[in-house]
């Protein structure tokens, strides 16, 4: 077995967007997610910009390229005129048409603007896929040279674009190399595979140990789905009861995972035991299950004389 890794990973910026991660060499336009410096494509340092800041420059010189491009019709109207009538008729229609231009412009500047970026990823998208694609083969590298933090830093900036098992997967092969910490930004419902995959379980046991809101719907699902999967792993109890402890934290997933939790009412830790009995204690008549019913059983046989539970029924 591996000995496991104390690490502190870098940390990662966080976006409203996944695109604004993405920079461009101004020197070749190859993309990358990465935080390095050096364009892996032409060589050059130094010579990344956001893509938001690309798209921004462009803001600035198209509308420009624009406006010359009509007062250039203008001129070209008045300079071919044959009479000074029809020179005076080009100058006020060219007049209007610049205004005209002018507050379009004004009105439309924010979907122009936000529309050219569109357009510029829509356009760039084989580069951005080829710029994945070299970012991922980084970090393949740096999986096979032994090197998990790095790779899992490049998987985590990858990982906002390329979704797939594979990505997850190899996540989930780093970070079971590390010593997991609650310090750590750790990463859960992003990682559940589309089947059961006991190395994900183990990373999960391991990451709600130290995180229980790692716990939210997506990871009860998956749980349950495998549930079977999971109880023939070794320490497969422990893990589900960590689980259906880490699922009382919230009122609405106890309302929708009840028969989940009743499983594990024994090897509930008292205080997750005893959070659980106020929430049943609250609960209207008509909407009890038979999770209600359990709950009072055991805190009268196991917590009868424990003043944290008396009255609570
Ligand atoms: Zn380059």
């Amino acid at each position: 077995m591996q000995t496991k890794l104390a690490v502190q990973f870098r940390k990662s910026r966080t976006t409203v967007t996944a695109f604004e991660r993405l920079k461009l060499c101004k020197r070749c336009g190859a993309y990358s997610v990465l935080f390095d410096n050096s364009c892996k494509s032409c060589g050059a340092r130094d010579k990344f910009i956001p893509v938001t800041e690309y798209a921004s420059a462009l803001n600035r010189i198209l509308p420009w390229a624009e406006a010359f491009g009509a007062i250039a019709l203008v001129l070209l109207a008045v300079v071919f005129a044959d009479t000074l009538a029809q020179m005076a008729a080009a100058a006020a229609g060219g007049a209007v048409l610049l205004f005209l231009l002018f507050l379009l412009r004004k009105t439309y500047k924010p979907y122009a603007e936000s529309n050219r970026l569109h357009k510029l990823l829509v356009d760039h998208t084989p580069e951005i896929l080829r710029g994945l694609r070299a970012d991922l083969q980084e970090a393949l590298e740096d999986m096979e040279a032994d090197k998990p933090k790095e790779a899992y830093e490049k998987l985590r900036e990858i990982g906002h674009f390329l979704r797939g098992d594979s990505i997850k997967a190899r996540k989930v092969v780093c970070l079971n190399r590390f010593f997991i910490r609650k310090d750590m930004d750790l990463e859960l419902e992003q990682l559940i595979p589309a089947s059961f995959s006991e190395p994900f379980v183990l990373y999960l046991w391991e990451a709600v140990k130290v995180n229980k809101r790692l716990v939210r719907r997506g990871v009860l699902d998956y749980v349950l789905a495998y549930r079977y999967h999971i109880a023939s792993m070794p320490h497969g109890k422990d893990i589900l009861a960590l689980i259906a402890g880490a699922a009382v934290r919230m009122k609405s997933y106890v309302k929708m995972y009840p028969y989940f939790i009743v499983d594990y009412l024994d090897e509930l830790p008292k205080e997750r035991f005893h959070r659980l009995c106020m929430l049943m204690a609250a609960t209207p008549a008509e909407e009890r299950t038979i999770l209600y019913d359990k709950c009072k059983e055991l805190a009268r046989s196991r917590y009868g004389f424990d003043p944290d539970f008396q009255n609570m029924f």
